[in-house]
């Protein structure tokens, strides 16, 4: 759904929509949206920078994936929104204008308009977490044998020191 600067500029657009899996792309293979994500609010031109700002509501399941033992984690994403996009070719005109004197996230758009479907994508990424985890003290993947250190606990100790002198020296001594 594309807001176009040529249609805000006769009356503001509202809109109310569902995206189901996989009609927006998050860009990281390591995500992946598990319920319709559901986006409504308005579109309208502000500032005299023909800023689009768009704000609303927005609320969606996903999944991500633990940083440090891969498995799935579910990652409930919702609330208020407020976004704007100013032309990108305002700014360089006039770099040093104060942005804005709302706390507004600041982004850009080329050409015609702005796509809803970008300013979802745009929004649940500010909101997801950096880092995942499925638990606070997630214990990880053994780096040795493999197992998830959280259900097993493996009998993998981490390679000591004086074993690879020992293997260096029978190198050196087999050379
Ligand atoms: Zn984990
Ligand atoms: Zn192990």
């Amino acid at each position: 759904m594309l807001f176009a600067v040529k249609d805000l500029e006769l009356r503001k657009i509202r809109f109310e929509t569902s995206f189901a899996p996989g009609r927006i792309d998050f860009l990281d293979p390591a995500l992946k949206q598990v319920a319709p994500l559901e986006a409504s609010g308005v579109a309208e031109l502000a500032g005299p920078l023909e800023d689009i700002r768009v704000h609303g509501r927005l609320a969606g399941s996903l999944e991500g994936k633990c940083d440090r033992c891969l498995e799935p984690v579910p990652l409930k994403v919702g609330g208020e929104f407020d976004l704007l996009y100013r032309p990108a070719e305002a700014d360089s005109a006039q770099a040093e204008r104060a942005i804005s004197e709302e706390d507004t996230e600041v982004g850009y758009y080329e050409g015609s308009g702005v796509q809803l479907e970008d300013v979802v994508r745009e929004q649940v990424l500010l909101w997801l977490p950096l880092h995942v985890f499925c638990q606070p003290g997630c214990k990880g993947i053994c780096p040795t044998c493999g197992v998830n250190r959280n259900r097993e606990a493996c009998a993998c100790q981490a390679p000591r020191l004086d074993d690879r002198w020992a293997a260096l020296k029978n190198f050196k001594t087999g050379d």
